[in-house]
């Protein structure tokens, strides 16, 4: 474990570092004493890193730029990295690499030599920022067969900067023009790896006409793939499978070069999109040693929990191995401004939520000669408590009990209902979560296996429509054993490509069939309680809840009458004909069965994807007393309670155990950008730990005191004073 503030007395582990004379072997053998366990154990350095960050210097800056000024910046951010700008588009050193274009204002400087220099000289890790998405026009005269094509024969242009060509994935410019840039860097510079901006990011695959691609699509493909995302269509399928291949052929390839120095090297690449992806994250995590989520920031009306959502599905994923977000410092919102900060507070949730998932915050900024310079101190203030408290970040597990099925099939290919949000059931069945307090994992459907599952007391499924054999089989065989279920809509509907099945493959569990297409989008139908249930306790006072917008008719399997009944949609206008033509029915709105200690919920409405799209009350009162159900009687592992809207993470830590409160509870939390934090009132804590356990501390980190706390066996009880942005309470 490196050491802290505290652990080295009035000197910073960089200071530390940076008193030493013989810097590059100083840092090598302080951190390796320091980090001895890890140093035994020879995990990669990059596996242990905590704080991270980036300055992106642009072909201008070679005029301009202070590398030790930038570097006294980063150290007092005690970051053990920083990424720096090599090559790629535009060398930013000497290169001898023929295409590899210089800088035109780099003159006699090496400013990524400088750079790393200075940076080690304080003792950080360097990692080289590379582009390769496009090159110049020498580049494309000479090997016209490394670019990217348009069926007209044209090359493809950078869409703001047209001198720059987009180079072809299936090229030799990936194969032989990036090793060969990497190699002259490594030869050169103390490097301790590379990273590529944008590639190769999980959005949807681009299909390019150049001749090469055109003949890999004869030979491997047998046609040319439809140019936007169809799994409907069997050469799309068959060309997904080819350009995840050709993905992680390359990534290992890099990773390879990037090790042939120093074995301690590591090639990481770009992903992120939070919960929408279409490339397979599950796939690229497996070559991965380290999952870079390149997602800056939030527009529009994207929730601020967005970047906690991020770090879920890298987490459903990495099972424990590094992550790093990246956190742009500039206003990255749908109106982009480059060169000013963003609101601090939005900053600081974004940085909050990065570290609160578990993941490592990447602090990034555009420009070498700032004109605002506001962002320099809400990273410096953030990062330095971090590292004030790093043990308390170093996460051993994760402690929730509930699982939620990422369903990356459905995200990425789902067409059965047209013009929806794929990610909008996952959307609203995290509103849910999160308005209930409910501590929970992702678990990627390509990950669930009966090991995965066995520490969750309930898997929850919104609308995993595309599901596998083998992985309806699992969920089978958990429920089985006397895992709970809570499921929604279409799930298990279809194959993992969209192909439709019969019947439901979990029929059996949710004790209902198809039985008839699926109908909407209609407002104005309900759900009728009929007989009570827990799952119903709450809505006294009303008969009638709002029916989802869209449901499959379904016959159960049982014969007992429904709990809840459908009432068909009616209109909604003129007010002379709302009145219900059908006022009854024996159509089941949902679904509950009960098998032992295994509880199955099955709603057939889409009541998590109409919760976000309506923000409906009811909706989510009925989600979260379904989720509370099938959670079952016992007590949950962690329980909050408390006025706010809050996000709860908990972590077993190297020195015990972390709760995460991050506070969304704001006028921006659904529409960028924060700009001021609200506080909320005490929150109540009830925090299980083994029986055997005695605690003897309870720390709120954010807010640097001790709180006071009851241990009653297993269960530790305590009170949180406050919450003004976020806090980490640490037990040990
Ligand atoms: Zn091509």
């Amino acid at each position: 474990m490196a050491p802290t503030k505290g652990d080295s007395g009035s000197l910073s582990r960089r200071e530390f570092l940076g008193a030493s004379a013989t810097i590059a072997l100083a840092s090598e053998s302080v951190l390796g004493t320091a980090r001895g366990e890890d140093a035994a154990q020879s995990r990669p350095w990059y596996s242990v890193m905590r704080r991270c960050g980036q300055i992106n210097y642009n072909e201008r800056d070679p005029l301009s730029i202070d590398p030790d000024a930038w570097m006294d910046y980063w150290a007092s951010l005690e970051v053990d990295a920083v990424l720096l700008n090599g090559g790629g588009i535009l060398a930013f050193y000497p290169t001898r690499v023929p295409y590899h274009h210089r800088s035109q204002f780099l003159g006699s400087r090496d400013v990524f030599g400088e750079m790393a220099a200075a940076a080690k000289k304080r003792g950080l890790r360097v990692v080289a920022r590379m582009d390769c998405n496009f090159a110049y026009t020498e580049a494309l005269d000479a090997h016209p067969e490394w670019f990217e094509h348009n069926a007209d024969g044209s090359p493809r242009t950078h869409n703001e900067c047209n001198w720059l060509y987009k180079t072809c994935t299936f090229s030799s410019y990936f194969t032989e023009q990036m090793p060969a840039i990497y190699r002259e860097i490594a030869s050169q510079y103390p490097v301790d790896g590379f990273f590529t901006n944008g590639w190769p990011s999980t959005t949807a695959p681009e299909v390019c006409a150049c001749s090469n691609c055109q003949e890999i699509f004869r030979a491997k493909i047998g046609g040319i793939p439809p140019e936007h995302t169809d799994a409907s269509n069997p050469l799309y399928r068959k060309y997904y499978e080819v350009y995840m291949d050709r993905v992680l052929e390359i990534w290992k390839l890099w990773d390879t070069v990037a090790k042939e120095k120093n074995p301690n090297s590591v090639y990481v690449g770009n992903l992120g999109g939070g919960i929408s992806t279409v490339k397979s994250v599950k796939k690229l995590a497996d070559v991965a040693g380290w999952f870079n989520a390149d997602h800056q920031g939030r527009s529009n009306d994207t929730p601020i929990w967005n970047c906690a959502q991020q770090g879920r599905v890298a987490q459903s994923v990495m099972n424990g191995r590094t992550i790093t977000n990246v956190t742009g410092a500039y206003s990255n919102s749908s109106i982009t401004w480059r060169h000013t900060a963003k609101a601090p507070a939005e900053l600081t949730l974004w940085l909050a939520q990065t570290t609160a998932s578990g993941m490592v915050p990447w602090f990034h900024w555009l420009g070498g000669s700032p004109e605002d310079n506001r962002w320099r101190e809400t990273g410096r203030a953030f990062y330095q408590w971090l590292a004030a408290n790093e043990p308390h970040f170093r996460n051993r597990r994760s402690l929730a009990d509930l699982a939620v099925l990422y369903p990356q099939s459905t995200i990425a290919f789902y067409q059965q209902v047209k013009g929806v949000q794929s990610t909008d059931y996952l959307q609203g069945l995290y509103y849910a979560l999160l308005e209930g307090r409910f501590l929970f994992d992702f678990v990627h459907q390509e990950n669930l296996s009966a090991a995965m599952l066995r520490k969750y007391r309930a898997l929850l499924i919104p609308n995993a429509a595309y599901l596998r054999d083998s992985e309806c089989e699992v969920i089978r065989d958990y429920v089985r054993a006397g895992g709970s279920l809570l499921a929604t809509f279409e799930t298990s509907r279809y194959r993992e490509w969209g192909d439709p099945r019969p019947d439901f493959a979990l029929r059996d569990l949710f004790g209902a069939s198809v039985a008839g297409e699926t109908i909407g989008p209609y407002g104005n139908s309900y759900l009728r309680i009929e007989r009570p249930h827990d799952v119903i306790r709450g809505f006294e006072g009303t008969t009638l809840l709002p029916c989802p917008e869209y449901r499959v008719p379904v016959r159960a399997a049982g014969a007992e009458p429904p709990i809840l009944s459908i009432v068909p949609h009616y209109p909604v206008f003129p007010p002379e004909m709302v009145y219900p033509s059908t006022p009854k029915t024996d159509e089941p709105g949902v679904l509950f069965r009960e098998q032992g200690n295994s509880r199955v919920a099955y709603f057939p409405g889409d009541i998590d994807r109409s919760l976000w799209r309506s923000g409906n009350a009811d909706l989510s009162q009925f989600l979260q007393n379904a989720i509370l159900w099938v959670q079952g009687r016992e007590r949950p592992q962690v329980s909050v309670k408390g006025e706010g809207v809050v996000e709860l993470f908990a972590w077993e830590t190297e020195p015990g155990y972390a709760l995460h409160l991050v506070n969304y509870t704001n006028p921006n939390m659904t529409r960028a950008f924060v700009r001021r934090f609200y506080s909320v009132g005490p929150q109540q804590v009830e925090f299980a730990v083994p029986e055997s356990k005695r605690i003897s501390s309870v720390r709120a980190l954010r807010a640097g005191r001790s709180l006071d706390f009851k241990q009653e066996g297993a269960i530790v009880r305590w009170e949180v004073p406050s919450i003004l942005d976020y806090e980490v309470v640490a037990l040990t």
